[in-house]
């Protein structure tokens, strides 16, 4: 790794002692006390970056964290939640291996890359104006945090969104739209044996809503469609009279995202004596890769070759983050954040090799977005 983007020594124990005070921090989403300690050590070590402006928002009982200089600066995006509830760090303690992998709930998404940011905006020129906003509520949709969000998007050049990176290191440029959808099918029950031809089952009129959902996938657009929830019926000697589908959507385009939300809004039935209605929608719209995206991109891609020996590679992903909501705003790279396994999972873990080289990128990014180099 070249040497402007490698720590010094005083630099990568203080970077892996915020790390370390961020995961032993708990942080569930909707834990509003133990989000904000995660926000207050975050400001402890942004302080001392000069002429910074600290903003405490409040929305319904939670904070937004705002740390900015100047404007029309690059807008780093980071969540403080996450998806591990109190009390996880007993049987999931923050650990390191001979390896250089840090295990710890939550390390990985995200506060390993809240620190990247952090340690970024510490080395940017100190006249480079920038923002960063840690939000409360990204792993449950962000509700709290959507209208903020987009506000800033739309002032920034950038949006760097400090997600986990992919293998290598590799960044997330285009990210599918989430869908949740619920069908209610009503029937009309009657007794099994005694008169079935009285009855219309809900059961069967979901199951061909099952096979039709399966013919509205368009796998060449990355359109999927996953019932993986159903319930339905009373007793099996009783023809059912109601059933639900719990759908899953994802999506790699807006218009796909709008096909399906029309369709899903005048569905067939099967049985005409039944009733079938879909409820629900997008939460995230699909992040979609632009020109200017791409440029961004293929920049970010010159200098991660310039100063590592990794390639970087730029992948298409399933999963929604924020970047799904900035995106449509303004140029948005996602996963600059640390490089690891297993978000989400118990052996969540990040590695450490990685942490320097991030801090790096960012940091050239931020300079880039905010001024001529
Ligand atoms: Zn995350």
């Amino acid at each position: 790794m070249s040497p402007d983007w490698d720590f010094d020594k005083e630099e990568g124990t203080q970077i892996r002692s915020l790390i370390h005070d961020l995961v032993v921090t708990e942080s569930p989403s909707g834990d509003a006390s133990g989000i904000h300690r995660v926000m207050e050590r975050l400001l402890e070590d942004l302080l001392p970056i000069p002429d910074i402006h600290v903003d405490w928002h409040q929305v319904a009982g939670f904070s937004l964290l705002e740390v900015s200089r100047g404007s029309g600066g690059a807008l780093l995006l980071g969540h403080a939640d996450t998806v591990w509830p109190q009390g996880t760090l007993k049987t999931m303690p923050w650990y390191e291996d001979q390896d250089g992998k840090i295990f710890g709930p939550g390390i990985l998404d995200m506060k390993a890359g809240l620190a990247i940011a952090v340690f970024a905006l510490r080395g940017v020129a100190p006249t480079t104006p920038f923002r960063l906003l840690v939000t409360p509520d990204e792993e449950i949709g962000s509700a709290l945090s959507r209208e903020t969000i987009e506000k800033y998007a739309k002032e920034s050049p950038l949006a760097l969104i400090l997600e986990s990176g992919m293998p290598k290191g590799g960044l997330k440029i285009a990210r599918a739209g989430v869908g949740d959808f619920t069908a209610s099918v009503t029937g009309i029950e009657s007794h099994a044996g005694l008169d079935p031809e009285k009855g219309a089952s809900a059961i069967r009129e979901m199951a061909q809503q099952v096979m039709w959902l399966e013919t509205l996938e368009h796998r060449l657009l990355g359109t999927t469609i996953n019932p993986g929830v159903v319930s339905g019926g009373t007793r099996s000697n009783v023809v059912a009279g109601n059933a639900i589908i719990g759908i899953d959507v994802r999506v790699q385009t807006a218009g796909e995202m709008h096909r399906i939300e029309n369709t899903l809004a005048h569905p067939p039935t099967f049985d005409s004596r039944t009733q079938v209605h879909y409820e629900g929608g997008f939460n995230r719209p699909p992040m979609e890769s632009t020109p200017a995206s791409h440029e961004w991109f293929r920049w970010a891609q010159k200098a991660w070759s310039d100063h590592t020996t990794w390639p970087l590679e730029g992948l298409r992903v399933g999963g929604a983050s924020d970047g799904n909501f900035t995106a449509r705003l303004t140029p948005t790279l996602d996963g600059l954040g640390a490089v690891g396994v297993g978000p989400h999972a118990r052996h969540e873990q990040i590695d450490w090799q990685y942490i320097a080289p991030r801090v790096g990128l960012v940091r050239d990014l931020v300079e880039r977005a905010g001024g001529p180099l």
